[in-house]
């Protein structure tokens, strides 16, 4: 792509910025929702100038809104007998193409305006994976961090008592995010067939044992790699031998780590909200297996690691102040996996001057505008999360599929199918941001494809 059309990307056009006055008059305070919207916006305005048809229905005024946001109290009691009052809430965002689909997030820093771009951004990357899934996004600004295994088991079975109403197999299916895993998942899902009576797909993410999927869990890490692969394949090149940074300790972490290692990267790091390590000599299986017990089983901190492993150091890091010095490390792929604006200008600078070519997003919307532009100027393969990291959704969708005809598909064809998906999202991004003149633009690419789909089913259903 030529710095140019960059540039002109980057340069705000009048409609851009009478569009992004209006949403932020009517949104205001919503800072993530609005960067979400405008990174889209600026993609989408030669596709409603091509088409008149979006311009007639108002596809765009219509996108923005979330077609139901939904918000309720969640009572519960920790182990000491005390009170006490989180707010819960579920987006439904849009349904044009499917039932209502995206995680559950529970992290203090939950409000409307995260979850707007969240359930926002899922739209988009509902429709990328070609699954007939619609957009959502909920959750709780209730934090599990030092909360005991019952304290979590009743805050779940308050929060489901109250969003049981609102879900279902065909209206409206949540799934994991941060603060929201295997076990959050099993409290959510017996609270619902307790109070229902139904032992029906309501949520995925579920364990084998009762109607999950295999890969499940995997998915967003193994679909974030899977993706940097097909990026660096347009380049000739493979994660083979590649020193890799990665952010983050959770599921997507984690499993990103796994497949780093199954196509012979080398991961340095790995974080938390306190800090982050870093091992020069390469987090291998073993040192793997151990970061996951201490994260998913004695539910430990990051600094641990370094205290038990020789020649690692760990490093703390306040996020409030701007991005971990993590992203300092000279590296050549990155996969930023824990939360949103997690890498900023400065962040990203530091990336490309030590040698970074591909980032490839497991989080959700990482990157800040201006750390994006930088990597697209720098020629640098960037994936954006609504692509990169649509691998768990696309997996979600498929254990929906299974659970419904009650057939259970191997590992080995539940992976070949991800990857296959990866591969259709990538090819699909490529190819809209070559139609629409900026060729190798994903951040363009991904926006345009996933917006495609939705706005035709949303012409095709009416003014509604
Ligand atoms: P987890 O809760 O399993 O892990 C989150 C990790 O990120 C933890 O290491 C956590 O550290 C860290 N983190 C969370 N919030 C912050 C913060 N404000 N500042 C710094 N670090 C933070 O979540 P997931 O791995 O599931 O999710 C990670 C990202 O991937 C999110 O952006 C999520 O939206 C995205 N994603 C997840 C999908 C999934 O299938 N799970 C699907 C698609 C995207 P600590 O323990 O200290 O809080």
């Amino acid at each position: 792509m030529t710095t140019n059309t960059i540039e002109q990307a980057a340069t705000r056009s009048s409609f851009v910025q009478e569009f992004m006055h209006a949403l932020s008059e009517r949104n205001p305070g919503e800072n993530e929702f609005l960067q979400a919207v405008e990174e889209c916006i600026v993609s989408l305005e030669k596709v409603v100038e091509r088409r008149p048809e979006y311009r007639a229905a108002s596809i765009l005024d219509r996108i923005v809104e979330p077609e139901r946001l939904l918000q309720f109290r969640v009572t519960w009691v920790d182990d000491q007998g005390e009170t006490h009052v989180n707010r819960g809430y579920r987006v439904q965002f849009n349904g044009a193409i499917g039932p209502y689909k995206g995680g559950l997030r529970f992290h203090p820093s939950v409000n409307r305006s995260i979850l707007k771009f969240l359930g926002f951004e899922q739209v988009f990357k509902n429709s990328l994976t070609t699954q007939p899934i619609g957009g959502g996004k909920g959750g709780s600004d209730f934090d599990p961090r030092g909360r005991s295994d019952a304290e979590v088991m009743r805050f779940c079975q308050a929060f489901m008592t109250e969003l049981y109403r609102f879900i279902g197999p065909d209206t409206d299916v949540p799934a994991g995010d941060i603060g929201v895993g295997g076990r959050e998942i099993g409290y959510l899902f017996g609270q619902y067939r307790k109070i229902t009576n139904t032992f029906t797909g309501i949520l995925t993410g579920r364990d084998v044992n009762w109607g999950g999927s295999l890969i499940r869990p995997e998915a967003t890490g193994y679909g974030a790699v899977y993706f940097a692969a097909d990026m660096l394949e347009t380049r000739d090149r493979t994660l083979e031998g590649m020193e890799c940074l990665v952010s983050g300790s959770g599921n997507v972490a984690q499993y990103t780590t796994e497949k780093v290692l199954d196509l012979g990267g080398r991961v340095l790091t790995m974080s938390d909200s306190t800090g982050y390590v870093h091992d020069p000599a390469g987090i291998d299986r073993e040192k793997l297996a151990w970061i996951m017990d201490l994260k998913n089983v004695r539910r430990g901190r990051i600094s641990e690691y370094a205290d038990a492993h020789d020649g690692v150091t760990y490093h703390e890091h306040d996020l409030s102040a701007g991005s971990s010095p993590l992203w300092n490390i000279p590296a050549e792929a990155a996969f930023p996996s824990a939360t949103q604006n997690e890498i900023d200008l400065a962040a990203a600078e530091a990336m490309v001057n030590n040698g970074v070519i591909c980032v490839s997003e497991g989080a959700n919307m990482p990157t800040t505008p201006e750390g994006q532009h930088c990597f697209i100027t720098e020629n640098v393969l960037y994936g954006p999360g609504k692509a990169a990291n649509a691998g768990g959704v696309a997996v979600s969708a498929l254990e929906m599929a299974q659970g419904s005809q009650r057939m259970y598909w191997s590992r080995e064809e539940v992976d070949r199918q991800l990857k296959a998906i990866m591969g259709r999202i990538h090819r699909a991004s490529l190819d809209a941001a070559a139609e629409y003149g900026v060729p190798g633009n994903y951040l363009h690419g991904a926006n345009i494809a996933g917006f495609c789909k939705v706005a035709d089913a949303m012409v095709d259903q009416g003014s509604i």
